[in-house]
């Protein structure tokens, strides 16, 4: 269920996906919030800079590692524009973060990656549920997901 505050967090989170486009990077965009709804952390992709690892929801696992508690991270929400792949849904599980919401599925992006000619991506699109079945997930989000996808498609005018 996904509520007025997560389309909030996922607006910020589509915004960030833009900045990250307008400086010559890969439109992904994610923040970390507490259960009060404030955000901790806010991060997006910085893959431009030839680390393909450099993704938000990588940040902000590490970032909770680092500066929460198990308790804090189990209940924190990362709200994102694009689901995890397996690599940052595995980062999240390992360090014990809780709810993922997002706007566009991992399946969705490749798809749209694959008719831009942008794909395929050297790692399959398996969803979060399969990689850390214990995470709540929600997602995506109809109407957030086509502006995700509008940011894809600017990547190739
Ligand atoms: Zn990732």
């Amino acid at each position: 269920m996904v509520d007025d505050a997560d389309l909030a967090h996922l607006r910020r989170c589509i915004e960030l996906a833009r900045a990250a486009l307008d400086a010559g990077d890969e439109p992904f965009g994610s923040v970390l919030v507490d259960p009060d709804g404030q955000v901790l952390f806010e991060d997006h992709n910085h893959v431009a800079s030839g680390d393909a690892t450099q993704h938000p929801e990588f940040a902000i696992a590490r970032w909770a590692a680092e500066h929460l508690s198990p308790a804090d991270r189990s209940r924190a929400t990362v709200y994102t524009s694009g689901e995890h792949c397996p690599m940052c849904a595995a980062a999240h599980a390992w360090v014990g973060l809780g709810r993922i919401v997002y706007a566009s599925s991992g399946v969705q992006t490749a798809g749209w990656l694959a008719e831009l000619g942008l794909g395929p991506a050297p790692v399959r699109p398996l969803p979060i549920t399969q990689i850390a079945p214990d995470v709540p997930v929600d997602g995506p989000v109809p109407g957030l997901d086509e502006e995700v996808h509008e940011l894809h498609r600017r990547r190739v005018r």
